[in-house]
Protein backbone atom coordinates (compact mmCIF):
# COMPACT_ATOMS: atom_id res chain seq x y z
CA UNK A 1 0.00 0.00 0.00
CA UNK A 2 1.30 3.23 -0.70
CA UNK A 3 2.39 5.60 1.97
CA UNK A 4 0.47 8.12 0.88
CA UNK A 5 -2.51 6.01 1.89
CA UNK A 6 -1.53 4.85 5.48
CA UNK A 7 -1.83 8.01 7.83
CA UNK A 8 -0.90 5.91 10.68
CA UNK A 9 2.46 5.58 9.38
CA UNK A 10 4.82 7.47 11.90
CA UNK A 11 8.17 8.77 11.47
CA UNK A 12 8.74 9.59 14.81
CA UNK A 13 12.13 11.36 14.32
CA UNK A 14 13.27 14.28 12.55
CA UNK A 15 14.61 13.90 9.19
CA UNK A 16 17.19 16.43 8.19
CA UNK A 17 18.10 17.01 4.60
CA UNK A 18 21.55 18.43 3.65
CA UNK A 19 23.14 19.17 0.38
CA UNK A 20 23.88 22.72 -1.76
CA UNK A 21 21.30 25.13 -2.70
CA UNK A 22 19.32 24.00 -6.11
CA UNK A 23 20.16 20.38 -4.74
CA UNK A 24 16.58 19.49 -4.81
CA UNK A 25 16.27 19.88 -1.01
CA UNK A 26 12.69 21.79 -0.89
CA UNK A 27 11.01 19.81 -3.32
CA UNK A 28 12.02 16.07 -1.88
CA UNK A 29 11.32 17.88 1.88
CA UNK A 30 7.70 18.85 1.20
CA UNK A 31 7.22 15.04 -0.25
CA UNK A 32 8.42 13.44 3.08
CA UNK A 33 6.63 15.88 5.24
CA UNK A 34 3.35 15.46 3.15
CA UNK A 35 3.55 11.84 2.94
CA UNK A 36 4.28 11.25 6.92
CA UNK A 37 2.03 14.26 8.06
CA UNK A 38 4.64 15.82 9.47
CA UNK A 39 5.80 19.33 9.36
CA UNK A 40 8.04 20.94 6.72
CA UNK A 41 10.19 22.97 8.80
CA UNK A 42 12.39 25.40 6.04
CA UNK A 43 14.31 28.23 7.93
CA UNK A 44 14.77 29.85 4.59
CA UNK A 45 10.98 30.32 4.08
CA UNK A 46 10.83 31.11 7.82
CA UNK A 47 13.07 33.76 7.46
CA UNK A 48 11.56 34.62 3.78
CA UNK A 49 8.42 35.04 6.31
CA UNK A 50 9.96 37.64 8.59
CA UNK A 51 11.56 39.72 6.10
CA UNK A 52 7.75 39.91 3.60
CA UNK A 53 6.49 41.35 7.56
CA UNK A 54 9.49 42.95 8.48
CA UNK A 55 9.76 41.97 11.84
CA UNK A 56 13.25 43.07 13.89
CA UNK A 57 14.70 39.63 13.28
CA UNK A 58 13.24 39.87 9.13
CA UNK A 59 15.15 43.08 9.07
CA UNK A 60 18.46 42.07 10.20
CA UNK A 61 18.34 38.96 8.17
CA UNK A 62 17.26 40.54 4.76
CA UNK A 63 20.88 42.46 3.74
CA UNK A 64 22.79 39.28 4.82
CA UNK A 65 19.59 36.98 2.57
CA UNK A 66 20.38 39.44 -0.21
CA UNK A 67 24.69 38.94 -0.36
CA UNK A 68 24.02 35.43 -0.34
CA UNK A 69 25.13 35.00 3.46
CA UNK A 70 24.09 32.69 6.63
CA UNK A 71 22.28 34.72 8.64
CA UNK A 72 23.97 34.28 12.30
CA UNK A 73 23.38 31.43 14.18
CA UNK A 74 21.91 33.78 17.23
CA UNK A 75 19.01 34.50 15.18
CA UNK A 76 18.46 31.18 13.67
CA UNK A 77 18.68 28.80 16.39
CA UNK A 78 15.86 30.42 18.44
CA UNK A 79 13.61 30.81 15.74
CA UNK A 80 14.42 26.78 14.95
CA UNK A 81 13.93 26.09 18.62
CA UNK A 82 10.34 27.63 18.98
CA UNK A 83 9.68 25.93 16.41
CA UNK A 84 10.38 22.17 16.76
CA UNK A 85 9.40 22.78 20.88
CA UNK A 86 5.85 22.90 19.44
CA UNK A 87 3.35 20.06 19.57
CA UNK A 88 2.99 19.10 15.85
CA UNK A 89 6.44 18.09 15.74
CA UNK A 90 6.22 15.20 18.47
CA UNK A 91 5.54 12.38 15.91
CA UNK A 92 8.49 13.81 13.43
CA UNK A 93 9.29 16.61 11.49
CA UNK A 94 11.44 17.70 8.16
CA UNK A 95 14.40 20.06 8.54
CA UNK A 96 15.21 22.11 5.16
CA UNK A 97 18.13 24.30 5.05
CA UNK A 98 19.13 23.85 8.99
CA UNK A 99 21.78 23.35 9.91
CA UNK A 100 23.87 24.75 8.12
CA UNK A 101 26.96 25.03 10.22
CA UNK A 102 28.63 22.71 13.16
CA UNK A 103 27.74 24.81 15.57
CA UNK A 104 23.90 24.56 14.52
CA UNK A 105 24.19 20.88 14.63
CA UNK A 106 25.68 20.85 17.19
CA UNK A 107 22.93 22.81 19.13
CA UNK A 108 20.27 20.68 17.09
CA UNK A 109 21.77 17.40 18.98
CA UNK A 110 21.19 18.60 22.04
CA UNK A 111 17.56 20.15 21.88
CA UNK A 112 16.75 17.09 20.68
CA UNK A 113 18.18 15.29 23.42
CA UNK A 114 16.84 17.53 26.01
CA UNK A 115 13.21 17.30 24.66
CA UNK A 116 13.62 12.90 24.10
CA UNK A 117 13.48 13.02 20.12
CA UNK A 118 15.74 10.18 18.69
CA UNK A 119 18.95 10.67 16.63
CA UNK A 120 17.78 12.38 13.74
CA UNK A 121 19.09 10.80 9.93
CA UNK A 122 19.99 12.64 7.34
CA UNK A 123 19.26 12.14 3.33
CA UNK A 124 22.47 14.02 1.73
CA UNK A 125 21.47 15.10 -1.96
CA UNK A 126 24.87 14.92 -3.99
CA UNK A 127 25.71 16.64 -6.86
CA UNK A 128 27.62 18.81 -9.50
CA UNK A 129 27.75 22.86 -9.78
CA UNK A 130 26.59 22.78 -13.35
CA UNK A 131 23.29 20.84 -12.39
CA UNK A 132 23.06 23.12 -9.82
CA UNK A 133 23.50 26.30 -11.59
CA UNK A 134 20.62 25.35 -14.13
CA UNK A 135 18.52 24.70 -11.00
CA UNK A 136 19.31 28.00 -9.79
CA UNK A 137 18.42 30.41 -12.28
CA UNK A 138 15.80 28.33 -13.77
CA UNK A 139 13.80 27.91 -10.33
CA UNK A 140 10.23 30.31 -10.09
CA UNK A 141 8.51 29.51 -7.02
CA UNK A 142 4.36 30.06 -6.40
CA UNK A 143 3.71 33.09 -4.32
CA UNK A 144 0.98 31.66 -3.01
CA UNK A 145 1.54 27.63 -2.30
CA UNK A 146 5.30 27.21 -2.70
CA UNK A 147 5.43 24.92 -5.41
CA UNK A 148 8.55 25.41 -6.71
CA UNK A 149 9.01 24.86 -10.82
CA UNK A 150 12.17 25.10 -13.35
CA UNK A 151 11.34 27.04 -16.71
CA UNK A 152 14.27 24.42 -18.17
CA UNK A 153 13.00 20.92 -16.98
CA UNK A 154 9.55 21.36 -14.99
CA UNK A 155 7.87 24.41 -16.23
CA UNK A 156 4.37 25.22 -15.25
CA UNK A 157 1.88 24.33 -18.29
CA UNK A 158 1.45 28.75 -18.74
CA UNK A 159 4.08 30.86 -17.84
CA UNK A 160 4.83 32.33 -14.76
CA UNK A 161 1.44 30.78 -13.77
CA UNK A 162 1.18 27.99 -10.63
CA UNK A 163 -0.52 24.74 -12.36
CA UNK A 164 -1.65 24.01 -9.02
CA UNK A 165 -3.42 27.41 -7.54
CA UNK A 166 -3.40 29.79 -10.39
CA UNK A 167 -0.78 31.70 -8.04
CA UNK A 168 2.01 34.10 -9.84
CA UNK A 169 5.63 32.55 -9.94
CA UNK A 170 8.37 34.44 -8.85
CA UNK A 171 12.33 34.54 -9.06
CA UNK A 172 14.00 34.27 -5.79
CA UNK A 173 16.16 37.39 -5.34
CA UNK A 174 18.90 35.56 -4.14
CA UNK A 175 18.43 32.99 -7.13
CA UNK A 176 20.48 35.69 -9.52
CA UNK A 177 23.89 34.57 -10.48
CA UNK A 178 26.32 36.87 -8.70
CA UNK A 179 24.28 35.87 -5.36
CA UNK A 180 24.20 32.22 -6.21
CA UNK A 181 27.94 32.33 -6.31
CA UNK A 182 28.03 33.77 -2.83
CA UNK A 183 25.63 30.96 -2.01
CA UNK A 184 27.22 27.77 -3.08
CA UNK A 185 30.96 29.41 -1.44
CA UNK A 186 28.82 29.44 2.23
CA UNK A 187 27.68 25.80 1.45
CA UNK A 188 31.33 24.76 0.60
CA UNK A 189 32.85 26.55 3.47
CA UNK A 190 30.38 26.21 6.58
CA UNK A 191 27.84 23.81 5.71
CA UNK A 192 30.05 21.00 3.92
CA UNK A 193 31.48 20.31 6.78
CA UNK A 194 28.22 18.67 8.30
CA UNK A 195 28.80 15.58 5.69
CA UNK A 196 31.86 14.26 7.88
CA UNK A 197 30.13 15.48 10.88
CA UNK A 198 27.08 13.43 10.02
CA UNK A 199 28.81 10.19 8.52
CA UNK A 200 30.84 9.89 11.84
CA UNK A 201 27.44 9.54 13.41
CA UNK A 202 26.41 6.97 11.32
CA UNK A 203 23.68 8.76 10.41
CA UNK A 204 23.99 10.38 6.63
CA UNK A 205 22.49 9.14 4.13
CA UNK A 206 24.07 9.58 0.52
CA UNK A 207 21.84 9.74 -2.67
CA UNK A 208 22.35 11.09 -6.39
CA UNK A 209 21.11 14.45 -6.19
CA UNK A 210 21.03 14.70 -10.18
CA UNK A 211 18.95 11.40 -10.81
CA UNK A 212 14.70 12.84 -11.59
CA UNK A 213 12.61 14.18 -8.82
CA UNK A 214 10.80 10.85 -9.01
CA UNK A 215 14.14 8.72 -8.70
CA UNK A 216 15.45 10.72 -5.69
CA UNK A 217 11.72 10.37 -4.21
CA UNK A 218 11.84 6.79 -4.62
CA UNK A 219 15.39 6.27 -2.87
CA UNK A 220 14.00 9.22 0.03
CA UNK A 221 11.35 6.70 1.07
CA UNK A 222 13.50 3.51 0.40
CA UNK A 223 15.92 5.18 3.13
CA UNK A 224 12.76 6.99 5.74
CA UNK A 225 11.46 3.51 5.91
CA UNK A 226 14.31 1.59 6.38
CA UNK A 227 15.21 4.78 9.35
CA UNK A 228 11.42 3.97 10.65
CA UNK A 229 11.96 0.20 10.87
CA UNK A 230 15.11 0.56 12.81
CA UNK A 231 13.87 1.32 16.51
P1 LIG B 1 17.33 28.67 1.62
O1 LIG B 1 15.91 28.97 1.26
O2 LIG B 1 17.45 27.46 2.52
O3 LIG B 1 18.24 28.59 0.41
O4 LIG B 1 17.85 29.91 2.50
C1 LIG B 1 17.88 31.22 1.97
C2 LIG B 1 18.80 32.09 2.81
O5 LIG B 1 18.33 32.15 4.15
C3 LIG B 1 20.23 31.58 2.94
O6 LIG B 1 21.03 31.96 1.84
C4 LIG B 1 20.66 32.24 4.24
O7 LIG B 1 20.94 33.61 4.04
C5 LIG B 1 19.39 32.15 5.08
N1 LIG B 1 19.34 30.89 5.86
C6 LIG B 1 18.44 29.86 5.72
N2 LIG B 1 18.65 28.89 6.62
C7 LIG B 1 19.73 29.30 7.35
C8 LIG B 1 20.46 28.70 8.42
N3 LIG B 1 20.15 27.49 8.91
N4 LIG B 1 21.51 29.40 8.93
C9 LIG B 1 21.84 30.63 8.44
N5 LIG B 1 21.21 31.22 7.43
C10 LIG B 1 20.16 30.57 6.88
Amino acid sequence: MALEERPDAKLDRGVIFLGPPGSGKGTQAKELAKAYGIPHLSTGDMLREHVGKATTLGLQAKPIMERGELVPDSLVLKMIAERIERPDCSHGFVLDGFPRTVTQARYLGELLKQHGYKAPFVIHLVLGSSVLLRRLTGRRTCKVCGEIYNIYDRPPKVEGICDKDGGELFHRPDDREDVIAERLQAYDKQTSPLVEYYRRLGALHDIDGAKSVPEVKAQMFQVAAEMREAR
